[in-house]
Order: structure tokens, then sequence, then C-alpha cells
């Protein structure tokens, strides 16, 4: 079988590595490789898929919403975050998935034993949050609280949250279990904070969902506070993992994806 992730930039991306380790570990003959398409030429995705004979494929920045009109079928969760990072080809017809938020809380569930009770606040009101948001409603008794810069951006949420302003957010951070910053603030050499952390509760998990860096911002002035801190590798897993078993219908071995994508941050052959 064949596979690839579609983006643009994408020659940085570790999913080729942790994909074909996956492979190699359960002695499969698959491959998976990275495939540049610019924006400009996003409308011949059809074409440039066929010809390359995939079985399935991710989607990843800055495509994952304008996948949505290419495809035949959309499952109802992808359709309510209006993002979809993974398409199964079947007998020719594209379905699209989002394994984000599934990724997320999957990781999440094995670092939080109280889930069903805690108090969650997200950070950002985009793709990832929406995803996160409608896996993490499944579980949690409790009403999410998600905070943005803009209100605007709440208009394309039809999920029964909170929805607040940052400012509010900081005013209100001791009322919290578990903070997850969805925003890119932090990433790369952006080494912004979303919000100030004074009023964080001691016992506040704080997480974001970013592990390049390993630490970002954030984390670390959480962890400065003495705070728990849990970053977003696992979900980079999970999220692949579970793009695998739709694929394939098989489990992923996680143990070796982890591992891979750990050891290439590291700089380990
Ligand atoms: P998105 O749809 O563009 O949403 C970005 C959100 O962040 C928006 O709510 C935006 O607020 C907010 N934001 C942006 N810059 C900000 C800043 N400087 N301060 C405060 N808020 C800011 O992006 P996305 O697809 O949700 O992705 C978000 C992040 O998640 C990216 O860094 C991405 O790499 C990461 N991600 C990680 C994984 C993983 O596997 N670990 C998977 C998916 C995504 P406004 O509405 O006000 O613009």
């Amino acid at each position: 079988m064949k596979f690839a992730v579609i983006g643009d930039p994408i020659s940085h991306s570790l999913s080729p590595l942790m994909h074909n380790k996956n492979f190699e570990s359960l002695d499969l003959k698959f491959t998976y490789e990275a495939v540049n398409v610019p924006i400009e030429n996003f409308k011949h995705i059809r074409e440039i898929i066929e010809e390359k004979h995939l079985d399935g494929f991710n989607i990843t920045i800055p495509h994952k919403e304008r996948i949505i009109p290419y495809l035949d079928e959309i499952d109802a969760q992808s359709s309510s975050v209006g993002a979809v990072n993974t398409v199964l080809i079947r007998d020719g017809k594209w379905i699209g998935y989002n394994t984000d938020g599934i990724g997320y809380v999957t990781g999440l569930k094995q670092v939080y034993n109280d889930l069903e009770n805690a108090y969650i606040l997200i950070l950002g009101a985009g793709g990832a949050s929406k995803g996160i948001a409608n896996e993490l409603i499944k579980f949690v008794n409790t009403k999410l609280t998600v905070a943005n810069r803009t209100m605007k951006r709440f208009e394309t949420w039809d999920l029964e949250v909170n929805q607040i302003s940052l400012e509010q957010a900081e005013s209100h951070l001791d009322e919290f279990d578990i903070i997850i910053n969805t925003t890119p603030a932090g990433m790369d050499d952006n080494q912004d904070i979303p919000i100030d952390l004074k009023y964080l509760n001691p016992e506040t998990l704080v997480s974001d969902i970013v592990y390049i860096p390993y630490k970002t911002p954030i984390l670390i002035a959480a962890e400065n506070k003495g705070n728990p801190i849990y970053n977003g590798l696992d979900m980079f897993v999970y999220q692949g993992a579970e793009s695998f078993k739709i694929w394939t219908g098989l489990q992923a071995d996680i143990k070796t994806m982890k591992k891979s994508v750990l050891n290439k941050l590291k700089g380990v052959k």
C-alpha cells in the first residue's frame, strides 16, 4: 500500500519517518512519502494524487480546510471541525477524517487520571482546538471553556462551550485543572506566551499541542512555577496511529513511532 502527507512546506515533516518506521516494525512493505503541493497547484490535487496510486494520505498546513470540496465523503466529526487531516481512498472514492482530536485526547487520558471531572480551558479556537474540543466533549462531564484572541472566530463553532477572551482566561486561570494551548504562539522562534500565568493553580496541568520546540515558552513558564506539563508529541504520534488504523484496520506500533520521532528530535540517527 502507498501513503503520503501533503502540505507546503513539507520537507521537514516527521510523518514519513514515523510511518515508515511503523511499517518496518510491523513487517509491512508499505511506503509513505512527503508531497509538496503549493496552494496555487491545489486545484490539481485529484490528478496529483491519482498519478501516485495512493491508498490514503495525510493533509497538513495549509490545506486541512482546502481539501474538503475535493472529497466524496466526510465523516461527521471532521465536518463539524471543518478540517480534515486524513483521507482514505477506497475504490477511487475519497473519504475525509480528522484524527488530531482523538490523537491528543488518547495521550491526555494516559497522563491525567480524572479527565471526566476536570475543568478544562483551551487557548485558541482554530482547527486543532475544535478537533480537541469535539473529542473531549465525549468524555468530560464539565462544560469546556475556550478562550480566543478574537471573538469572531467563535462564529464557526457549533459546540456547547463557554466562549471567553484571553483576558478573561487570565483572570480566571485558577479555576482550571487542565490548560491546553492550541495557539501557535511559542512555536519555532516565536517566544510569545498567549496568556499571563499569574493566577495559575499550582496543581494545574499545562499542556501545549506543539512539540517543536519540545518545551514551548508557556510550558517552560509553567514548569518554572512547579506545575506539571505535557507537550504535543503524543498527539502527533497518536494522530498518525489513528490514520494508519483508518487506512489499514491495523494497530500501529506506538512505541516505535514515538521513539523514531524522539530520536530525530534528539539528533540520533
Ligand atoms: P489555526 O486554525 O490557524 O488556529 C490558530 C489559533 O491560534 C486561532 O484561534 C488564533 O486566534 C490563535 N493564535 C494565533 N496566533 C496567536 C497569538 N500570537 N496569540 C494568541 N492567539 C493566537 O491553527 P491550527 O490548525 O488550530 O493549529 C494550531 C497549532 O497546533 C499549530 O501550531 C500547529 O502546528 C499545532 N498542531 C499540532 C498538532 C500535533 O500533532 N501535535 C496537530 C495539529 C496542529 P485568532 O482566531 O484570533 O486568529
